[in-house]
């Protein structure tokens, strides 16, 4: 996946253009339009000429997504199927795997979910311990996975399983393309504290994949999985991008909606406010203001606390983008980011449930229940606050938690000593467990 030159990103935009102009049809069904996008390549751009996509650098890809929009067509699917899964079956499928899986994803045909962190390994996922036992061409599953990121709405799982308990942790373990459709996967979705059902338990009882559906060699998963959480920590393509009212995959239905209908519900380019940059602090400082409390020195210190926080994010955030657009690096940087707007994220939750008081308690878990919060108490609830407060524990921990990204640059940048007490190369079956 290289980098395209300015002149050639020009010559690529016009190519979209001209195909925008023949191609997007608000009458097709959002099914329609994505099968036409994914497979001229314009769906993930990033991937390679060979894999459904254009051999894009990230900066490219986001002027591909952007352009998509200001035409004011439907933007591409997204999903753990185009983040996660189509770049890491590009990188280590066989090209028959390539053709037989990337076509449904680039067209938002199937929805992936990633079947990686377990009860008992989650920082510590090398550890993980659901086992893939081999019968024939196919594998049989037992195990139960956690946090699966939308698992009650994907047709196929990223799944990592032991296939041998015999050698050290990270090199007994193998990447499956499982179908979650079938009788041994339950998908048991949990309600979070925000009221939303983003996650799900997935327990696997004598689940069966195909060795056909094996990404990369036996016992060599943990390689494999290094690609697609590379791609997760980068957030491939995903950042400045708006996402796209529908989604991708059988179960929601999304696919048979028309697909005009969802561009005018977004608001289009012509919608976006013009001028300077809002502030990141803007909203908390405009509610500081409808509360009284713009005088107030702890608050102004807060606002102006997270104002620098958010920016320094921001621009971190594209000093990242450019260092990977010019082909390099910046050692500990994508964790150093990470960190610092899990702090905005922290800092966010507590000034606006300052400013809201009490009323910060209030809390509607249905579209229904915060419009009529908001309108038996107008002016004194405010959902949205609330409701970012709530989910301000996710950045932290998803991705690597903050104390994972604090290790990472105290040993790979810092070149401070590894922590005490290094079982990398007892055999999985021999490592100590709780009783
Ligand atoms: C919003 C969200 C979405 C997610 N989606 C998915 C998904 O789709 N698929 C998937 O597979 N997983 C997903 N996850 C799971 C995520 O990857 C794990 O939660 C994460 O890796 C942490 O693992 P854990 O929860 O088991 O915590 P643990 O690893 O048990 O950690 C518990 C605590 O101990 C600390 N700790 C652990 N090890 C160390 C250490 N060596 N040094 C210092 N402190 C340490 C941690 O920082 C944490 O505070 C998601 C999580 C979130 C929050």
């Amino acid at each position: 996946m290289t980098d395209t030159t300015t002149g050639a990103l020009e010559a690529e935009l016009d190519e979209l253009r001209d195909w925008l102009r023949d191609t997007w049809d608000p009458d097709l069904t959002v099914g329609a339009w994505w099968e036409r996008l994914g497979m001229a390549g314009w769906a993930q751009p990033l991937l390679p000429r060979d894999a459904y996509g254009r051999g894009m650098g990230h900066a490219e890809s986001l002027a591909v997504h952007r352009e998509i929009e200001r035409h004011g067509a439907l933007g591409a699917p997204t999903g753990l199927g185009l983040l996660l899964a189509a770049p890491t079956i590009a990188t280590h499928g066989t090209p028959d795997q390539v053709a037989r899986y990337v076509p449904d994803i680039v067209t938002g045909r199937r929805a992936w979910c990633q079947l990686f962190s377990e009860p008992g390994a989650g920082s510590d996922l090398a550890g993980l311990s659901t086992r893939a036992v081999r019968d024939g061409d196919s594998w049989i599953v037992n195990g139960q996975k956690v946090w699966t990121s939308g698992g009650h709405l994907a047709d196929l799982g990223m799944l990592l399983a032991r296939t041998n308990p015999d050698v050290p942790k990270h090199r007994g373990i193998t990447w499956f393309a499982i179908d979650m459709r079938q009788p041994g996967v339950e998908v048991r979705p949990l309600r979070e504290m925000t009221g939303s059902t983003m996650f799900s338990e997935v327990f696997l009882t004598d689940a069966v994949v195909t060795d056909d559906a094996r990404i990369g060699d036996v016992d060599d998963g943990w390689r494999v999985a290094n690609t697609t959480l590379t791609f997760e920590r980068t957030g491939m393509g995903g950042g400045g991008r708006s996402l796209p009212p529908a989604r991708p995959g059988t179960v929601t239905g999304d696919l048979s909606l028309r697909a005009g209908d969802l561009v005018a519900a977004r608001p289009g380019p012509a919608a976006t406010p013009s001028g300077p940059r809002q502030s990141p602090a803007a909203d908390l400082i405009a509610l500081a203001a409808r509360r009284g409390r713009s005088g107030d020195p702890v608050v102004r210190q807060a606002l102006v606390r997270l104002h620098v926080l958010g920016e320094l994010a921001r621009v971190s955030g594209l000093r990242q983008r450019a260092a990977r657009a010019a082909g390099h690096d910046v050692p500990g940087l994508p964790s150093f980011t990470k960190l610092m707007m899990g702090d905005a994220l922290r800092l966010r939750r507590d000034l606006g449930l300052r400013l809201l008081g009490p009323a910060g308690t209030l809390h509607g878990y249905t579209d229904e229940e915060r419009a009529g919060l908001t309108s038996a108490a107008p002016g004194v609830a405010s959902p949205i606050v609330t409701g970012q407060a709530l989910a301000a524990q996710a950045l932290p921990i998803f991705g690597g938690t903050d104390q994972i990204q604090r290790n990472i640059l105290a040993e790979r940048v810092l070149g401070l000593p590894k922590e005490p007490g290094d079982l990398s190369q007892v055999p999985f079956s021999q490592l100590p467990r709780n009783a």
